[in-house]
């Protein structure tokens, strides 16, 4: 092992001071030989690789990759694999080793003269299993000044997990799961106690975690795509899902982190130890005050939950804007009765509930079954699934499709209740013009009915707001930067569409604009100030920086010339 980190440290371009292959090789004995080279998932598909690029062309590693290019699972198995593709790529040279996601066997994507590049792909990472290995990546880090990346799923969709050159701290084999009932938070009062927790080490996924849950007879939300994090970038940036409504977003039930921090204390943080960058870790972002090992979050009891999916029939015009006015028009009475949303204006609706009994779930939908089958001649689907992992496979896994291992980008807007009732028309006209995007979502999954704890760092928006409106651009391996450029450009168009009636609301960082003007604002509000003295506080010497994180050193930095310029 130690010869082929050699091997593949020699093949870097080093640049200033970057270190030495005895360097690495000494990194790698610190780590009990878990330095492993970052190999772009889709390299065994390419004859030909750039000179820091290692793995190597194989044709029947190939067939594996192109049968799972667009599988979350397997790209989030894979330590160079990334969801959303274009964060592999180097967008601003359009160096990558990407696949046709359209036909994964298409030979034009691979074969000579294209040449598969490292990209954005970081060149080396730590497979992390304990926390000696994060304070030797940290370590490393802070002596040779390279670039550290914290990788889970690798879901982010503004490129946050990885970068050229970095070192990485791969943390998907941290899968322990725990069922932790009366838990109390560390030196907290047992006043404090929650009946049912879960502690979950920072690689569980969803996928892992739903049937956990099932079997345990207790509930815990997800998102929208099983193969998300659990501890990861979607509590510590907030995370919303179709329980949000009633439950909070995930920021909002997380009861404790175990944490690394960029100082390289090992420290339990909660409401009453570390409470400042407990707050930090609850909104803040991933990435940014530290490198999570573990989260205990709360979980509910296991609950029957009313589901819906009904359908327009789009083929006839008009009904697209019929059906986003009903949207609008009822979607407050919806959240009200403790109803979760995803509304896709080119589509339908699907909503769940757990609060209300069956027959006042039928009773409250008689209306939306009426004018979807009836004024839209669509479909009505309603069960009562027995818990929130039927609820998931039956409904958001086998009816709502979100792409991946695609190039997607997306942005997005907080839409405030009152736009439902003082701008109405305008929120109506908006959402009908927004036509030209690949993706248009709004979830009504904001936690307006849970309210706020006032212990979280997510931007207030989120608490007066119905609406998390996404929209978002897919593009393939032979787009120009020029073209993809553009989209970034009119995706940020459309935004402004929606800024601009809604200018004291934010967005939600996880699923925003790239580019998104005045993000500190954006994503966290008046809450900012605060957590920009949270990570001086705790990493004074900067070690850990994402693109538009707190307190980040600006798209110039080196770590960010990947990133299309110009915005
Ligand atoms: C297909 C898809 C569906 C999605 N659906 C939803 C949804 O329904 N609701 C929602 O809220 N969001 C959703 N998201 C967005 C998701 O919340 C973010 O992409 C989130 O950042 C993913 O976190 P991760 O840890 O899984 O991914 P990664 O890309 O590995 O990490 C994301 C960020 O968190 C940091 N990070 C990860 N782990 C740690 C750790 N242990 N300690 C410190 N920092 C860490 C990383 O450095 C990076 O900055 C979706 C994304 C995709 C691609």
């Amino acid at each position: 092992m130690a010869a082929s980190i050699v091997q593949s440290a020699s093949n870097i371009k080093s640049e200033g001071a970057y270190p030495s292959s005895e360097a690495w090789v000494a990194l790698n004995t610190s780590v009990d030989g878990r330095l492993q080279p970052g190999i772009p998932f889709a390299r065994p598909c390419f004859p030909l690789a750039s000179n820091e690029t290692k793995g190597h062309f194989s044709p029947s590693d190939c067939n594996i990759v192109e049968a799972d290019y667009l599988n979350h699972l397997s790209i989030s198995n894979t330590v160079g694999g990334y969801i959303n593709t274009q964060w592999e790529t180097c967008q601003r040279t359009g160096q990558e080793c990407l696949l046709d996601w359209t036909l994964p066997s298409n030979a034009a994507a691979t074969m000579p003269p294209r040449i598969c590049s490292q990209g954005s792909v970081p060149t080396f990472a730590i497979d992390v299993r304990n926390a000696t290995d994060v304070l030797r990546g940290l370590e490393f880090s802070k002596e040779y000044n390279i670039s550290l990346a914290i990788k889970n799923t690798g879901h982010d969709y503004k490129g946050r997990s990885g970068g050229p050159g970095a070192l990485a701290l791969w943390l998907h084999n941290l899968k322990s799961i725990e069922f932790a009932p009366n838990f109390i938070p560390q030196n907290c009062p047992s006043a404090m106690r929650t009946e049912y927790a879960v502690t979950v080490g920072a690689g569980v996924q969803f996928s892992d975690l739903i049937p956990f849950a099932t079997e345990h007879n207790i509930t815990i939300p997800s998102g929208g795509d099983l193969s998300v994090g659990a501890a990861g970038g979607y509590p510590q940036g907030g995370g919303h899902g179709i329980l949000s409504n009633v439950y909070g977003l995930a920021a909002d039930r997380v009861l404790e982190y175990e944490v690394i921090t960029p100082r390289g204390e090992h420290i339990i943080a909660n409401d009453c130890q570390y409470s400042d960058l407990f707050y930090a870790l609850r909104g803040g972002g991933g990435g940014t005050f530290g490198v999570v090992l573990k989260m205990t979050t709360k979980a509910l009891p296991g609950m029957p939950v009313n589901a819906v999916f009904s359908t327009f029939n789009s083929t006839v015009p008009g009904n697209r804007l019929e059906f986003i006015r009903f949207m609008v028009e009822n979607s407050l009475t919806w959240a009200q009765q403790g109803w979760g949303t995803y509304i896709i204006p080119s589509e339908g609706i699907l909503l769940a509930n757990t609060v209300l009994q069956p027959a006042a779930a039928n009773e409250s939908m008689k209306e939306l079954r009426e004018f979807m089958t009836g004024n839209l001649t669509g479909t009505f689907l309603m069960t009562v699934e027995p818990n929130y992992e039927t609820f998931f496979n039956n409904y958001i896994g086998a009816l709502i499709h979100v792409p991946v291992g695609v190039p997607l980008t997306p942005a997005s807007r907080l839409i405030p209740v009152q736009s439902f009732s003082e701008n109405r028309e305008q929120l109506i006209s908006t959402l009908n013009d927004i036509q030209n995007v690949d993706i248009l979502i709004a979830f009504g999954t904001t936690p307006f009915l849970f309210g706020s704890n006032n212990r979280t760092s997510v931007t207030p928006a989120w608490r007066d707001s119905l609406w998390h409106v996404v929209f978002g651009d897919i593009w393939n391996y032979d787009t120009s930067t020029t073209d993809i450029s553009q989209k970034y450009s009119n995706l940020s168009a459309v935004a402004n569409g929606l800024r601009d009636f809604t200018p004291d609301s934010g967005a939600y960082q996880n699923e925003a604009d790239v580019y998104e003007p005045n993000h500190e604002e954006s994503f966290w509000g008046n809450n900012y100030p605060l957590l920009l003295s949270i990570k001086q506080k705790y990493d004074p010497d900067h070690i850990l920086d994402c693109w538009q994180c707190v307190g980040w050193r600006g798209p110039s930095s080196p770590q960010y010339s990947c990133y299309i310029e110009g915005f």
